[in-house]
C-alpha cells in the first residue's frame, strides 16, 4: 500500500501498534484504492497516550518557554524540508490537488509552528498596581489538551491545535479524522526530532467512539474540536461533565456579497476562491453568493466561463486544479444537494454532474436563482456547489445574510470603502473578509459565532484558548479586618 505508515499511532515519542483496534482504511479519493490501513485505539493505546502525555507535560512545562519556541521552529523546517512529500501524502489521503497541498498544507501547518515558536517567550501575564498593594497575573498551561480534527486540512488543523497548545506550555493527545489519519503521524515524528520530550505530542486513531473517549476522560484537560455542527454539540455536552474548556471550529453557511461596483474579476475569483478550492470543502466558504441585481448578468456569465475552464482531474498531475470529493459518501452528499436544488426550483447554470469513470469528482456545479429558503442555501454542503442570490439593497443583504444559524465567515466585494467595512460591522460572522476571501494567515485569529463555535486558533487569541491566568494579590501592608 502506497502510504502505509509505520504503525496506527505515534506514542511517547515513538510508532505503536495494537491490531486489537478496529481496521480503519484510508482510501485515494481518485480512484477509491486503499492506500493504508490503521487500527483504531484500543482504551489500552488510549491509556499509553494519555500518561506519557501527562509525564511529558511536566518536563515540557518547567522548561524556558524560549526553548519550548526552538522545538517548534525546527519542527516547522522539518515539514518545510519535507512539503514535497507530505503534499504528496496529504493529496493521497484527502485527494486535493498537488497543486494546492504543496503551497496550502505541510506549508501553512509550518507557518503555525513558527509563529507560536516564536510567540512562545513572550507569553506572560501583567503587573496590576492596587495602590498600596499590588496583582499580577501568572499565565500557566492546562495540562494535557485533546485535539480532534476534520478530513478536509488535516495536518493543518493537527498544527493549528497543537503549536499554540504546545507553546503555552500543553501536552496534547490529537485524533485525526478517521477519513484522513496519515499526516498527523509525521507532525508527531517531527516534532520529536525537533527536540519535542516523548509523549508531548501522541497522534492516536479512530472515529467518533475514540473521540468521544478522550472528551470524558478526566485527565484531559481541554478539549478542541475541528468538525460538524452536530459532532460539536456532542463534543460539548461531554465537556459538560468536566467541566473542561472546550474550542469548536465548526460548519457553516457563510454570505459573499458583491455590490454592483465591485471589481467583477476580483469578485469572480473570490466567489470562485470560496467556493471550490479543495473542492469546496473548506468550513469557511462562501456558499451564499449574494449579487447584487445591477451586475448579476455580468457576474453569472463570467463565473460560468471561469467555472468551465477548471481542470478537473488526476490529483497527482500538477495542471490539476480541481480534485474528487474525499470520500464516496461526500460525494453522494453533495450529487444529493445538487438534485435537491433543482427540484427546489434553483437553476443549474453549469456543471453538477458526476465526472470520470473512476472516484469521486463532481463538475462543480454554479446555482442562479437561489432563494433564501432553499435547502441549498440553508445547509452546510461542504463540496464545490456556489449558489447565487440576487439582492438589490444594502441593509436588506445584510439582515438576510444574518438569517442563518451559523456564523463562521462573511466576505464582501466593494469599491466603495465605507461600505466594506458598514458591511462587515454588521455581518455576524467570526471572520470578515473586504474585497478577499478565505485567505486564513496564521498571524490572524480565525473562528466563529453562532453555531459555528466559538474560542479563536491563530494569531495572539490563541493564547486565550490554551492557557489559564493565576491572579496573586500581594499584599505589602498590615491586614486590615473589620473583626
Ligand atoms: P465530523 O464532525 O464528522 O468529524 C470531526 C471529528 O470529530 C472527526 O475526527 C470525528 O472522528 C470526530 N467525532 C465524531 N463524533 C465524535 C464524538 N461523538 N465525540 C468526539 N469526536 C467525534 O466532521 P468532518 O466530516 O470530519 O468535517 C467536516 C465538518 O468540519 C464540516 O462541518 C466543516 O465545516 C467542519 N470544519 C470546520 C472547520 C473550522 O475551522 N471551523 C475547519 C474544517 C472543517
Amino acid at each position: 500500500m502506497e502510504a502505509q505508515p509505520t504503525a496506527s499511532h505515534f506514542v511517547d515519542g515513538d510508532w505503536l501498534e495494537d491490531t486489537a483496534g478496529a481496521v480503519i482504511e484510508s482510501r485515494y479519493p481518485a480512484t477509491g484504492a486503499v492506500i493504508a490501513r490503521v487500527h483504531a485505539a484500543t482504551p489500552a493505546v488510549l491509556d499509553r497516550a494519555l500518561e506519557a502525555a501527562g509525564r511529558a507535560q511536566a518536563d515540557w512545562a518547567a522548561r524556558r518557554p524560549v526553548e519550548r519556541g526552538r522545538v517548534l521552529l525546527r519542527a516547522a523546517g522539518l515539514l518545510r524540508a519535507r512539503n514535497a512529500e507530505l503534499a504528496r501524502l496529504e493529496t493521497l489521503d484527502t485527494g486535493k490537488p498537488i497543486a494546492e497541498t504543496l503551497v496550502a498544507d505541510a506549508a501553512s501547518g509550518a507557518d503555525c509552528l513558527e509563529y507560536f515558536g516564536g510567540l512562545a517567550a513572550a507569553i506572560g501575564g501583567e503587573t496590576i498596581p492596587l495602590g498600596r498593594d499590588f496583582a499580577y497575573t501568572l499565565r500557566e498551561p492546562l495540562g494535557v489538551c485533546a485535539g480532534i480534527g476534520a478530513w478536509n486540512y488535516p495536518i493543518q488543523i493537527a498544527c493549528w491545535k497543537a503549536a499554540p497548545a504546545l507553546a503555552c506550555g500543553n501536552a496534547m493527545v490529537f485524533k485525526p479524522s478517521e477519513l484522513t489519519p496519515l499526516s498527523a503521524l509525521r507532525l508527531a515524528q517531527a516534532l520529536v526530532e525537533a527536540g519535542a520530550p516523548s509523549g508531548l505530542f501522541n497522534v492516536v486513531q479512530g472515529a467518533g467512539a475514540v473521540g468521544h473517549a478522550l472528551a470524558t476522560d478526566a485527565r484531559v484537560a481541554k478539549l478542541s474540536l475541528t468538525g460538524s455542527v452536530e459532532t460539536g454539540r456532542k463534543v460539548y455536552a461531554a465537556a459538560a461533565d468536566g467541566p473542561k474548556p472546550v474550542t469548536l471550529e465548526l460548519g457553516g453557511k457563510s454570505p459573499l456579497i458583491v455590490f454592483d461596483d465591485a471589481d467583477l474579476e476580483d469578485a469572480v475569483g473570490g466567489a470562485m476562491l470560496g467556493n471550490f478550492y479543495s473542492a469546496g470543502q473548506i468550513c469557511s466558504n462562501g456558499t451564499r453568493v449574494f449579487v447584487q441585481d445591477g451586475i448579476r448578468p455580468r457576474f453569472l456569465e463570467r463565473l460560468a466561463a471561469r467555472t468551465e475552464a477548471i481542470r478537473l482531474g488526476d490529483p497527482l498531475d500538477p495542471a490539476t486544479q480541481m480534485g474528487p470529493l474525499a470520500s464516496d459518501a461526500q460525494m453522494a452528499r453533495v450529487l444529493a444537494f445538487i438534485e435537491g436544488a433543482i427540484a427546489e426550483g434553483a437553476r443549474l447554470v453549469t456543471g453538477g454532474r458526476r465526472w470520470g469513470n473512476a472516484g469521486w469528482h463532481v463538475e462543480p456545479p454554479v446555482f442562479d436563482g437561489v432563494t433564501d429558503d432553499m435547502t441549498v442555501a440553508r445547509e452546510e454542503v461542504f463540496g464545490p456547489v456556489l449558489s447565487v442570490l440576487g439582492f438589490a439593497e444594502e441593509a436588506e443583504v445584510v439582515a438576510r445574510a444574518n438569517t442563518s444559524p451559523f456564523g463562521l465567515a462573511a466576505g464582501v466585494f466593494t469599491r466603495d470603502l465605507a461600505r466594506g467595512h458598514r458591511v462587515a460591522a454588521g455581518l455576524e460572522a467570526g471572520v470578515c473578509w473586504i474585497n478577499a476571501y478565505n485567505l486564513t494567515p496564521v498571524e490572524m485569529p480565525f473562528g466563529g459565532v453562532k453555531a459555528s463555535g466559538f474560542g479563536r486558533e491563530n494569531g495572539r487569541a490563541a493564547i486565550d484558548a490554551w492557557s489559564r491566568l493565576k491572579t496573586v494579590h500581594v499584599g505589602m501592608g498590615p491586614v486590615d479586618a473589620p473583626f
